[in-house]
């Protein structure tokens, strides 16, 4: 069993100990103390980085016989003495977070009877799991209510009971453990059973905020900040917006109905192109028709056009068909090519079967009728691919 400092002293940072025995974990060498500060990963909370005399600490396991591992970079000497450095800007970091947690799940349960019902420390937000949904104005009003948790500077200390001794107390969080419990208090405000790290004064937490949420299992999910955390997610929310307004010249809370307007237009702006490219379209494919190939009483169109699309490339075939007694295959100038097969009606051509022999050939996807067909995704050289287009239109010659 090993002393855990971090119970009583939870702003220790260095610390001397004894080394008890050195094991494997996971094919590396973990330390265990008979005392030590490091906090291992446990009850939503990831475990803390550091040193022992120098050697880096890469991971810290709680284990079922209340011993706690230290997880290697190299292995150290079992019996001897080392001087224990904990990574105090991590630490610090899962602490206004972890306390935050406390006083925000207070605040939801004390304003909104919202249970806390999961937390989790990530490396970039943390959430809570709250057992009702909430509306958006609720969730504001127990946000400003826990930061003025967190102004008002309460003191937070902790305690310990027996199990009876709690039965007695208002605990928001019932204890998971058995015998002695660990009781966190945050002075007049949240009583709850935790093995974790905090603060000691509620304005170490510094800010709390919402960054998001959604509805999950009956309840709902918030991602919240706290800290150093809010100041950078500030940050990088300030630097985001100020690179969208550089762009549009819109004030801040004008960027949501600007940004739908330039969708809008957007939209509105391609079909108008559509439109005039398959308008366009009709006159390039008398220009394509002019210079048809005739094999016979046919005329064959086989072409690769530059900077078309799909719908130019369909737009062209048909126009070129509507004519009497015309194939046409053609593609788009850049690979992976598209291409689209059609005839004139009635024609002898299949423009399905010459389109699944491209594709056999050249790679890609697509299908059709008998009078159009399209695929992409074609790949080879333009000048062997048009070759063996003109001899498979030529093949279906009668
Ligand atoms: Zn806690």
């Amino acid at each position: 069993m090993t002393d855990r400092l971090y119970y009583t002293q939870p702003s220790l940072r260095e610390f001397d100990a004894t080394v008890l025995s050195i094991e494997q974990i996971a094919a590396r060498p973990a330390a265990v103390l008979d005392r030590t500060a490091f906090y291992p990963t446990s009850g939503g909370q990831p475990f803390d980085t550091g040193t022992l005399n120098g050697v880096g600490v890469v991971d810290v396991v709680d284990r079922d016989d209340h011993s706690i591992a230290h997880v290697l970079e190299r292995p150290l000497e079992a019996g001897s003495r080392v001087r224990g450095v904990i990574d105090w800007s991590r630490r610090f970091d899962h602490m206004q977070q972890h306390t935050g947690q406390h006083v925000l799940s207070a605040a939801f349960e004390r304003l909104h009877h919202a249970r806390t019902v999961g937390f989790h420390l990530g490396a970039d937000v943390s959430t809570v799991d709250l057992s009702q949904d909430l509306k958006p104005g609720a969730i504001q009003a127990a946000e400003d209510e826990a930061n003025r948790i967190v102004w008002e500077d309460r003191p937070v200390v902790v305690r310990f009971a027996t199990a009876e001794e709690a039965a007695a107390l208002p605990l928001r969080k019932e204890p998971e453990r058995e015998g002695l419990l660990r009781l966190i208090d945050v002075a007049d405000y949240d009583l709850s059973a935790c093995g974790g790290t905090h603060v000691g004064r509620t304005g170490e937490i510094g800010a709390i905020q919402v960054l998001s949420w959604e509805r999950l299992r009956g309840g709902v999910r918030l991602e919240f900040v706290c800290g150093g955390r809010a100041l950078r997610a500030f940050r990088r929310f300030r630097d985001a917006v100020a690179g969208c307004i550089r762009g549009v010249s819109v004030l801040p809370e004008e960027l949501p109905s600007a940004i739908e307007r330039m969708q809008a237009e957007n939209k509105d702006l391609r079909k108008t192109i559509r439109i005039q490219q398959e308008q366009l379209a009709k006159y390039e494919a008398i220009a394509l028709a002019d210079r048809a190939l005739q094999v016979g009483a046919r005329f064959l169109v086989v072409e690769s056009v530059p900077q078309a699309e799909a719908n130019v490339l369909k737009a062209l075939a048909t126009s070129i068909t509507s004519r009497t007694g015309y194939d046409a295959a053609l593609f788009s100038a850049d690979a992976p090519f598209l291409v689209v097969v059609a005839r004139s009606p009635g024609g002898p051509m299949e423009a399905g079967v010459v389109l699944r022999r491209l594709v056999e050939r050249f790679g890609g996807k697509g299908g059709g009728r008998a009078d159009l067909a399209q695929g992409g995704g074609l790949a080879g050289d333009m000048t062997e691919i048009l070759d063996e287009a003109k001899r498979l239109l030529a093949a279906r010659e009668t």
